[in-house]
């Protein structure tokens, strides 16, 4: 099942996958059940739908234009739409500045895309929903450790002779000593007011699906790729200030706003296991993801937005053009047909 539900154009069997009990997000000021999100969106499910969502906490650089133009190109030659998504859900870090400034980083690159722009930090209630729901399913619980006492854990463990194992992208799993606390000593430590975020119970989470999960990847020539969302451990389903994390918001809003293709970096392929395996158990339709190759530096390190020298606003500063962007990009500047 999981792989037939792979092609966003599936639409009538898809739909119907759903739901194990009615679900309702609230959109603003409306109460929208996800029945009828999936109906609509099944109504445009044949004009495919792409979407640039980056996280206005810098200025954009070399990588992100060419994320954002890869976007606009393969959205153009599929006859698709083009989405702007804030992914602002850390408000202490994601400012009105940067986001303007982004936005008009991307105007001077010739972008243009759909209004309104959706901005994550406007719809924590949705998540909040969503969450409850998982909470509801048993597939999440409170994590209550500091990192103090997670390097004790890892420390113990070391002395012992074990390894700590590792994500993908080289942070340490979470320990998953809590899993077996009681209801009754979680309720406790909260009603104490101990922070805690809530973390995806994996073991759970997988059983729950009890089948191997795919994606289908566009780069490279196109294949099914087998999920492994097992390798990130009890990963952070809700931060510790915030119903949501990244993981949690990307998924549902994928499906809320219609995308069928998920074009960004190499650096969340990995993570898009996690994303399968969420969706799956949301009963949401995954989109076709293509993985980009990351531009690097010098040195052959991602591009970072601290890192100032290739921001948008500097090479536009030092006189580098539009047309600079786009030939640095690697991307054909007008009209040609090489893939990226
Ligand atoms: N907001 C993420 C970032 O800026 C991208 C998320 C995505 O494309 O799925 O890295």
């Amino acid at each position: 099942a999981a792989r037939r539900a792979l092609s966003p154009f599936a639409t009538s069997s898809s739909v119907s996958i759903l739901r194990m009990e009615p679900f309702t997000f609230h959109l603003g000021t409306n109460t929208v059940s996800i029945d009828k999100v999936l109906t609509q969106e099944s109504q445009f499910m044949t004009v495919p739908v792409f979407r640039f969502a980056p996280s206005p906490n810098g200025h954009l650089h070399l990588g992100h234009a060419y994320s954002a133009l890869l976007n606009r190109q393969m959205a153009q030659a599929a006859g698709g739409r083009l989405l702007l998504r804030m992914e602002d859900i850390a408000r202490e870090r994601c400012t009105p500045e940067l986001e303007a400034a982004m936005q008009a980083d991307l105007h001077w690159l010739g972008l243009d895309w759909e209004t309104p722009v959706r901005r994550q930090s406007e719809h924590f209630g949705v998540y909040r929903d969503v969450l409850d729901r998982l909470i509801r399913m048993d597939l999440v619980y409170p994590a209550f450790l500091s990192r103090g006492d997670i390097k004790r854990e890892m420390q113990k463990a070391t002395a012992k002779g074990l390894v700590w194992p590792h994500d993908p992208d080289g942070a340490a799993l979470y320990p998953a000593i809590e899993r077996t606390i009681s209801k009754r000593e979680r309720q406790r430590r909260m009603d104490d007011g101990q922070p805690f975020s809530w973390r995806l119970h994996m073991d759970r989470a997988l059983a729950h699906v009890g089948e191997p999960l795919f994606w289908h990847e566009t780069a490279d020539g196109g294949s099914d790729i087998a999920a492994r969302p097992q390798d990130w451990g009890d990963v952070i389903i809700a931060r510790k200030d915030m119903p949501t994390s990244y993981h949690l918001s990307v998924v549902i809003d994928d499906a809320l706003q219609g995308v069928s293709h998920v074009v960004r970096g190499r650096d969340l392929f990995q993570a898009t296991g996690i994303h399968r395996l969420l969706q799956t158990i949301l009963g949401l339709q995954p989109p076709i993801y293509h993985h980009h190759r990351l531009i690097l530096d010098h040195d052959g390190q991602k591009l970072s937005k601290s890192r100032r020298d290739t921001s948008l606003r500097s090479l536009r500063a030092a006189g580098v053009t539009r047309e600079d962007i786009i030939g640095l990009a690697g991307l054909p500047v007008r009209g040609s047909t090489s893939s990226p």
